[in-house]
This record gives structure tokens, C-alpha cells and sequence, in this order.
């Protein structure tokens, strides 16, 4: 299946895909056992342009189409989770609020450094550990202008690449009255004092991604660090994980896709009853729901990319997408551990870590919860 995609797209789709296949994949089982970051795969992403996948050329990104970048997070996430995780996030939440809403200035200052592969990366810090789903009432951060400078205090929680990035995005309540227009992004060099980025947490999955606590105490930032205007964040942020959806959305494609593969392999080699699982009936439909599911999955990611690169409104069809291909995923990681038995309960298979990585993508970027609620406002707003 290869939903129209035109002929550059094709060719892109092989190259991420051998590139994946050489520096990324090969590597998944350690860095998730070591929780150590592919920085060498990482260093090699820049030249191949998948560190400015949101990016234009003008500030070092390749700019790619909105189906080309979910190509390459879906052939990262077929590839190796972690790595995945922290490309999707460095792209969709760290560089693209900057090439959005940031200013000519912002842009040159801060881009070129995190798409080249020669520095570090980027970062956006929403979540709070009292604010997750609920940003607007939740959000305790705050920023104040003092001396020609903000002022940033409070703390973030389970900030994707936090400890790997070059700058955080992070957003804070710039009017303490509240209300949907209290709350600001403003960038933060990572190495600012007053900010600490605590050690890595301890997670179920996912764990060559580093995913950091933050704590600001009286961190100073420039004026001209704020993104766009002041009071726009959580319009800016919404906006964002619109896009941010259809990543994970790919994302989980990718990981549900390397377990399908694997069960199918799987099948064709173990016997039970004298011949292999893979002639048994009950095994064969669960490998025809994957392949059916993932078919479905991708033709709803592929389709939300296309509205987002045409301009049209996309938020609905990006939730379903997000809400479908990260249930399928897990659901696909589930099967695939069934088909393989005990085996697929050994950290020796590959499929005990797919279904770990997989979990997260119902949760983060919004959880399955917050989808159901945006698709029925939008399904209950029409005629
Ligand atoms: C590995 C990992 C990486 C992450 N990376 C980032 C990152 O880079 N940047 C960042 O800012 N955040 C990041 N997050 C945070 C993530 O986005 C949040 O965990 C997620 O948005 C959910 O927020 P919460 O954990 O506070 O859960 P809560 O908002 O407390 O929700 C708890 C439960 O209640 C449900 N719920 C809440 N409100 C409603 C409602 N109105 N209706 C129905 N159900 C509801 C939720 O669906 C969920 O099941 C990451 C999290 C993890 C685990």
C-alpha cells in the first residue's frame, strides 16, 4: 500500500528505511537495555535532514511534507522506539512551535544548532506534576518581567529529551488571573542557571529516550525569547500537538508494523501439532487483524498529514488517527507477544520491548481520554 505517495516520497521512505535499518534498528535492544541515548545514530540524522524534518531550508531543516515527516517517524518507530520517541518529540514539539510562531531572529538563533546534528537537540515542556491533560487550569509555572527579563519559577515533569536538548520551550502562566489567554512559551537555553534538569526517569519502556523532570528557580530569560505573542501558549500548544498527534500516530505504526513482521516470521517457524502455528487458524486471524489494522491505521495518518500539508483543518482527523493507530499499536504488540508463546514473555525476543514502547502512545501527547473528548466536540459541533 503505498497511499499515492508520489515518486520523491518514495524515494525518501527507502533511504529513512535503509538508514533505519543500518544505525537504528541494530541498536534497539541495547539502548533500551542501557537506557543510553543513539546519540551516534542521532549525530548521523542531521545530514540526512531528519532533525529538520519541520524545519525550512533557510534555518538548516529539510522542510519536509507533512506524509514525509510521518514517514520517518513511522520508520524510526519500526526501527526503534526510544530513538523514535526522541526524533518525534525534537521535530513536532521542539523545533516546529519555533518555525510556527517564532520570529526571523528566534529562528536563526536557535535552529540551525538543533538541526544539524552537531549539537544537541530540543525540547518542549508542557506537563507540570500537577498538570497534564488540564494545562490551562493546571499550570503553575510561572514567568514575570523584572529588569527588562522573565523571570521563570516552578516545575515540569516528564519532559521528552529535556536532558539531550540545546533549549526547552516551556510553557508558563504569564497572567495570574487564569483564562485561556494566561499562558506563554517561552525558550530556555538549557544551560541557563537556575534551571535543573533532574536525573532520567526510571520508565516501563521507551528507555533510550531520556524523560526529565525540571525545576526553575528564578531562571532568566530574554524578552525576546517569548514565541509569538504573550497570552497565545495555549493556543500555541494545541496547535502543536495537532501536529504532534499524527507523529505518534506514525510512531505507533512503526512499532506495531516491526511486531507484525516478527509474529509473522515467527509463525512460519514454530511447530506445534507437526506443522507450523502459522497453518492454525486462530494464528492466521491474528495476523490478518494486524495487517488489516496497521493498513487502517496508516491510511488515517497519511490522510490527517495530507489535510495538515494542504492547509485544511486536520485536528479532528489527527485525534482519530492518534486515538486508532496508538490502541491498534498495542493492541498489534499484544498479539504478537501471544503468537510467540512464552518466548514472547523473554527480554530475548524483540516483541516484550515493542509492547513496553508501545503503552506510552496512548498517553503522551494527549491521552486516548483527551482524543475521545476532542473528536466528540468536534463530531457533536457539526449538523
Ligand atoms: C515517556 C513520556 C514522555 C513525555 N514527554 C513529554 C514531553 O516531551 N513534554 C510534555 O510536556 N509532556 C510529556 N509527557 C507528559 C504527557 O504528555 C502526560 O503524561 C499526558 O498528557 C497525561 O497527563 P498526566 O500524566 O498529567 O495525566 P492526567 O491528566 O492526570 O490524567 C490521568 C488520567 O485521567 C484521564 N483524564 C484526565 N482528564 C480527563 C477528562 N477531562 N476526561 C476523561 N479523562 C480524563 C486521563 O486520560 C488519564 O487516563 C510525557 C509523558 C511520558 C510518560
Amino acid at each position: 500500500m503505498d497511499f499515492n505517495l508520489s515518486e520523491e516520497q518514495r524515494m525518501w521512505q527507502k533511504a529513512v528505511h535503509d538508514f533505519v535499518a543500518a544505525e537504528v534498528r541494530p541498536k534497539a535492544r541495547e539502548v533500551d537495555a542501557t537506557s543510553e541515548f543513539n546519540w551516534p545514530a542521532v549525530r548521523k540524522m542531521g545530514p540526512l535532514g531528519l532533525l529538520g524534518l519541520t524545519v525550512p531550508e533557510d534555518y538548516g531543516g529539510s522542510g519536509v511534507d507533512a506524509i514525509s515527516m510521518a514517514i520517518a517517524i513511522q520508520e524510526l518507530g519500526w526501527g526503534c522506539g526510544s530513538t523514535a520517541l526522541a526524533i518525534a518529540a525534537h521535530n513536532g514539539l521542539g523545533c516546529a512551535p519555533i518555525a510556527r510562531f517564532g520570529t526571523q531572529e528566534q529562528k536563526t538563533k536557535f535552529l540551525p544548532g538543533v538541526t544539524s546534528g552537531k549539537n544537541r537537540l530540543a525540547a518542549l515542556a508542557l506537563t507540570e506534576p500537577g498538570a497534564g491533560s488540564d494545562l490551562q487550569g493546571g499550570v503553575r509555572t510561572k514567568a514575570e518581567k523584572a529588569g527588562g527579563e522573565w523571570i521563570i519559577n516552578g516545575s515540569k515533569a516528564w519532559i521528552t529529551n529535556a536532558s539531550v536538548a540545546d533549549y526547552i520551550i516551556t510553557l508558563v502562566r504569564t497572567d495570574p488571573r487564569g483564562g485561556s489567554h494566561s499562558l506563554s512559551m517561552i525558550i530556555v537555553p538549557a544551560d541557563t542557571p537556575g534551571l535543573t534538569i533532574h536525573l532520567p526517569e526510571k520508565k516501563m519502556g521507551l528507555n533510550g529516550s531520556q524523560t526529565n523532570a525540571l525545576t526553575f528557580e528564578n531562571v532568566r530569560a530574554p524578552l525576546g525569547n517569548l514565541l509569538g505573542e504573550e497570552g497565545h501558549g495555549l493556543r500555541q500548544t494545541f496547535a502543536t500537538l495537532d501536529g504532534g498527534r499524527i507523529s505518534i500516530g506514525a510512531l505507533s505504526i512503526g512499532l506495531a508494523q516491526a511486531a507484525f513482521e516478527l509474529a509473522r516470521d515467527y509463525a512460519r517457524e514454530r511447530q506445534a501439532f507437526g506443522k507450523p502455528i502459522a497453518e492454525q487458524q486462530a494464528i492466521q486471524w491474528m495476523l490478518a487483524d494486524m495487517a488489516t489494522q496497521i493498513e487502517a491505521a496508516r491510511w488515517m495518518v497519511y490522510h490527517a498529514a495530507w489535510l495538515k500539508q494542504e492547509g485544511r483543518p486536520f485536528g479532528q482527523p489527527a485525534a482519530m488517527a492518534k486515538l486508532f493507530a496508538t490502541e491498534m499499536a498495542e493492541h498489534a504488540c499484544r498479539d504478537a507477544i501471544q503468537i510467540h508463546g512464552g518466548y514472547g514473555y523473554s527480554r530475548e525476543y524483540e516483541v516484550e520491548r515493542l509492547y513496553r514502547d508501545a503503552r506510552l502512545m496512548t498517553i503522551g501527547e494527549g491521552t486516548s481520554e483527551i482524543q475521545r473528548l476532542v473528536i466528540a466536540r468536534h463530531v457533536l459541533a457539526q449538523e
